[in-house]
């Protein structure tokens, strides 16, 4: 579309031509809809509202330098709604059903996906919400399922940038047997407020430590935390932490690199242990973490600087979903446009 500036695009919301929604009623999966309004009509009594029958995810498409459109990994995301959808007991979304949504809704909004050159991408929004009504506490028997998308533009107009971090020790995101290992919505209204309170004290983002004994590193607020020491990759494998498919990605790509990955308990303590440490997620893949501080006190990995391998495990991860570089994993769909 030639009225937008793909160089000033953010990361906020944009309306597009439509969304695209699927309806679960009666048993079954209705057909593709396109809604074009950015509303939606439900029942005042549907349990998203009330109790909070609600998953979202996150994807990205990117044009890549051959032209093509490439989404990045999207059957993992259907396999995460997946199991969002079952701990909230709601209608899991068949993978076929998810993959036509990705499909249609950016063939849709071609003219809004940012053109190659502009670090910029389109930001995929799927939803998954119980639309039926209930008055007491029971799951919905209709599910809406929409998937929506924003073109969004780049984190690191100038190369990777770090940031200071902050440890919210009066706030924790997820309970250890809690939901904290699948997108409820839930979880963000919870960490909103202790977000803002870091954001106004400076820091972008905050880490949240294990919620049983403080001890050990869970996650940043909407990020994996990563952790590199000689030649190894650590991440934490707590069962309270989002399992991020960045994360999953760029543990590959750095055994590719001829690193050992580790997935273990993470003392705070050894932040400062650490060559290195980043936060990682779809929005901007890698974010390195220059401090983090916490009661006043402030912990800093060994190195100075940007650590190489994270700026290396940037690169890979972009040139794949550019289509620079050999997809050798099958990760990106091409969807025709
Ligand atoms: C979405 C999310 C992530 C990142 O997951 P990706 O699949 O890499 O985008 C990490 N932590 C939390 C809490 C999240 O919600």
């Amino acid at each position: 579309m030639s009225t937008i500036d793909w160089n000033d695009l953010k990361f906020s919301y944009f309306q597009t031509k439509c969304y695209v929604q699927y309806t679960f009623k009666d048993g079954q999966w209705s057909a593709c809809e396109y809604v074009e309004e950015p509303y939606i009509k439900m029942h005042v009594a549907a349990t998203c509202l009330h109790y909070g029958q609600s998953a979202f995810e996150g994807l990205k498409a990117y044009r890549g330098e051959d032209g093509e459109v490439r989404v990045f990994r999207p059957e993992e995301n259907a396999k995460r709604l997946q199991k969002s959808a079952k701990r909230l007991c709601m209608e899991p979304v068949p993978t076929e059903i998810f993959l036509d949504a990705v499909d249609k809704v950016l063939q849709s909004n071609i003219d809004f996906l940012p053109p190659y050159g502009y670090g910029a991408s389109m930001y995929m929004r799927p939803l998954l919400i119980g639309s039926g009504p209930r008055i007491g506490v029971q799951p919905a028997e209709e599910y809406t399922f929409i998937m929506l998308v924003v073109p969004v533009g780049s984190y690191y107009k100038g190369g990777l940038q770090s940031v200071p971090a902050l440890v919210m020790e009066d706030y924790d995101r997820a309970a250890p047997m809690g939901i904290g290992h699948v997108k409820a919505a839930g979880n963000y209204a919870a960490a909103m407020l202790p977000g803002i309170m870091a954001s106004e004290q400076g820091y972008p983002i905050n880490l949240y430590l294990d919620a049983k004994e403080h001890k050990y590193i869970d996650e940043f607020g909407t990020s994996n935390f990563i952790g590199i020491k000689g030649n190894t990759y650590v991440t934490p494998s707590s069962s309270s932490v989002l399992p991020s498919i960045t994360n999953m990605s760029l543990m590959t790509l750095a055994e590719e690199m001829g690193m050992a990955v580790e997935k273990r308990d993470v003392n705070f303590d050894e932040i400062t242990d650490f060559d290195g440490i980043a936060a990682c997620g779809t929005a901007v893949v890698v974010t390195p973490i220059s401090h983090i501080d916490k009661l006043g006190k402030s912990y800093k990995p060994a190195q100075e600087g940007i650590h190489p391998r994270f700026q290396e495990l940037y690169e890979r991860m972009q040139k794949i979903q550019l289509g620079q570089y050999q997809d050798q994993y099958n990760w990106c769909r091409i969807v025709s446009s």
